[in-house]
């Protein structure tokens, strides 16, 4: 049958873009592979009727294509974690600390942290986050790691601990490994007071969960999302449009394609008929594989120690925070998924709460339930946010997130820095450019 538009995944991304499209007119048509929409967005209902988040989670009052497209859909945005009263803890292998200054400082570290938190922001203020590109050092500020520049700039290995533990709580790439002109991207995108804007970024989650915002638009495409069809093959066939092919062998049509398949399961989809330079740009991204845990408690025990349940740890789990009453989510950092692995899967979780155990005493050992979903080595996302490791901005290059009609592109991996409202405004942005050439 021949559509209007063949939209590649049901996660945020192509859903909004299905979404977009359809109130433009078009006939469209998402193909998703697994046997449910939503992607890196997933939640699972307690017993007791609360709803636990298996991905992504908050957003941030920066985020405003998320926050317009989560009231077009009826949802109520609320304070997230960020918002919890209580100190966040540290935990590192010699010691444990509440607030700051972090149990290692010494004298003389918190104004260095000062002083390369300035540096850093003034040099975000150079970066254009739309064409980081043309900034005149590019390749230079690409080439090096943040934690080489944190070094050149005697930060000292104490801050240089803060700003990494701070890091793998995020669990994009360690700051050894990520490119500082794609950190300074980042920053630029939504500047703030510090290297990250917690508030800025985090301070929001969907009352109704999050993974509803892809429930909803599931609903309203109805038919239109075909769940188990895993996309093999895109031929686009100027001027006659695009063949999409489906394991089993079945072949669709369509005047143009939309992508937002995610940078790992993209280079396993057959693609002919676009330049090699477009093809060469996506199949150059990549992502951090990390994992995420969580446990549900009848209650938030730990604000009772004066704790928020914000963590930044070095053992397997990389942080911890309150995902909504009770509920403890923590990831597992792309340095730390090999040694997840490593653990027998009967003694994963165990060592897990011992880890939370170590922040918040021994009722962390007995939640009421445990998740962990290892998104690192699931075949449908083979990772969890676009990592940048230096060098890989430049490689990329400046066909970042662009179109190569009828080809079109979108993803949480087509926005600076991942994350829901990069699904969302590349997925918005994919509709628009479909729209506007009619
Ligand atoms: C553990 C975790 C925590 C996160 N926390 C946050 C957070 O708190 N805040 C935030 O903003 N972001 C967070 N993120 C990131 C955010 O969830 C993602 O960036 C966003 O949901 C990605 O949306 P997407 O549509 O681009 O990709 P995806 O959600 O990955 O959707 C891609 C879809 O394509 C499908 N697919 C793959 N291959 C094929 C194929 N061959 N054929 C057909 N379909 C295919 C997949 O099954 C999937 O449904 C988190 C992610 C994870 C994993």
């Amino acid at each position: 049958m021949n559509h209007d538009v063949i939209v590649l995944g049901a996660g945020l991304a192509g859903l909004t873009a299905a979404r977009d499209l359809a109130a433009g007119g078009a006939d469209v048509l998402v193909l998703e592979a697994r046997d449910r929409v939503g992607g890196r967005v997933e939640q699972t209902e307690l017993p007791d009727g609360r709803l636990v988040q298996l991905g992504g989670e908050v957003v941030g009052r920066a985020h405003t294509g998320y926050t317009a497209l989560a009231a077009e859909l009826g949802l109520t945005l609320v304070p997230s974690y960020v918002a919890e009263p209580g100190a966040l803890a540290r935990a590192t292998p010699e010691g444990i600390s509440a607030g700051d200054p972090p149990h290692w400082f010494r004298q003389g570290d918190d104004a260095r942290h000062r002083k390369v938190t300035a540096a850093f922001t003034e040099l975000a203020r150079t970066v254009d986050p739309d064409d980081p590109w043309s900034h005149p050092d590019a390749t230079a500020l690409d080439r090096l790691s943040v934690a080489d520049w944190l070094r050149s700039q005697e930060a000292g290995p104490a801050v240089v601990r803060l700003w990494e533990i701070g890091r793998l709580a995020l669990a994009d790439g360690s700051y050894e490994r990520t490119s500082l002109l794609a950190a300074l991207r980042k920053n630029a995108a939504v500047p703030g007071p510090g290297h990250y804007d917690y508030e800025a970024w985090e301070g929001l989650r969907v009352a109704e969960g999050s993974a509803t915002v892809a429930l909803r638009m599931a609903e309203g495409l109805g038919a239109r999302v075909r769940t188990g069809a895993p996309v093999e093959a895109v031929a686009v066939r100027r001027p006659r449009g695009c063949a999409v092919r489906i394991a089993g062998g079945e072949t669709l049509t369509a005047a143009a394609v939309v992508s937002a398949l995610p940078a790992g399961p993209l280079r396993s989809v057959a693609v002919s008929g676009v330049s090699e330079a477009r093809l060469a740009s996506l199949h150059r991204q990549r992502h951090a594989l990390a994992a995420k845990f969580t446990a549900a408690y009848e209650t938030p025990f730990w604000r009772e120690l004066g704790l928020s349940g914000l963590s930044e740890c070095e053992g397997v789990l990389g942080s911890t925070w309150p995902q909504s009453d009770g509920i403890l989510s923590a990831l597992i950092p792309p340095e730390r998924y090999g040694v997840l692995l490593g653990i027998p899967g009967p003694l994963r979780t165990p060592e897990l709460l011992a880890d939370m155990a170590r922040l918040y005493g021994e009722e962390a050992h007995r939640p009421l339930t445990t998740h962990l979903r290892l998104w690192g080595t699931d075949p449908w996302t083979q990772g969890y946010v676009t990592q940048w490791t230096p060098g890989d901005v430049m490689a990329v290059g400046p066909l970042h997130g662009t179109h190569e009609p009828p080809f079109y592109v979108c993803g949480s991996d087509q926005w600076v820095a991942g994350y829901m409202e990069g699904a969302v405004r590349t997925g918005r942005d994919a509709a628009r450019e479909v729209l506007s050439r009619g």
